[in-house]
């Protein structure tokens, strides 16, 4: 079994967007308790698979864990240094809930941002991002960010997610540049 409900919508997501090859490099920001982290393992048996969180991550065969918070600048440049590249970033971060719900998205359209910058920094020509936003007025000025970086975006809601009616996933889809440098 999975650790994770979540797991379930990573398939999905893979299903509908066809997100990993045998050989993928994938690196999945917000990773804890790995649900995400099982999938793409599977998926990516003759990959790199390479989970953060700020929560501790218990191991699992075949995949790296790091902590850290990744709206830490130096958090992020850490991880592009000790990776390099990769062909698949995946973010299903969210914000501690307040029950305020311009609050809530508003902050996930932040942790959707740090994902953004780390699949610049990180991904290769023809990678994917996939990442979880709350729906809300901030969406379109992501997506529009997010098009311009990759050939096209699709915005797929799990059947997993329905029960979460605001949450959504912003797939970026064939990133158009190599890596930018850090600090560009
Ligand atoms: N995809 C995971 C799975 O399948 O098990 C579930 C992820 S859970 C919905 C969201 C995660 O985002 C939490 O573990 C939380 O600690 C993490 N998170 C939220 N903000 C973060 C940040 N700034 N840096 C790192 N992780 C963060």
């Amino acid at each position: 079994g999975y650790r994770s409900r979540s797991a379930y919508k990573l398939q999905q997501l893979d299903e509908t967007a066809d997100l990993f090859t045998d050989r993928s490099t994938v690196i999945d920001l917000g990773a804890a308790p790995g649900g995400w982290l099982q999938v793409a393992a599977e998926r990516a048996p003759e990959g790199r698979v390479v989970g953060v969180d700020r929560q501790r991550i218990e191991a699992i065969d075949g995949v790296e864990t790091r902590r850290g918070d990744l709206t830490d600048e130096d958090v992020r440049a850490d991880l592009k240094a000790d990776i390099g590249e990769a062909d698949v970033v995946l973010s299903d971060m969210a914000p501690n809930m307040s029950g305020e719900y311009d609050l809530d998205h508003a902050r996930s359209v932040h942790l959707a941002r740090q994902a953004l910058d780390v699949a610049r920094e990180v991904l290769t020509p023809g990678g994917d991002l996939a990442v979880k936003v709350f729906d809300g007025r901030d969406l379109d000025g992501l997506e529009a960010d997010i098009e311009e970086a990759f050939e096209y975006v699709r915005t797929v809601r799990p059947d997993a997610s329905r029960d979460e009616s605001s949450e959504l996933y912003l797939v970026g889809k064939g990133r158009m540049t190599a890596p930018i440098e850090v600090g560009d």
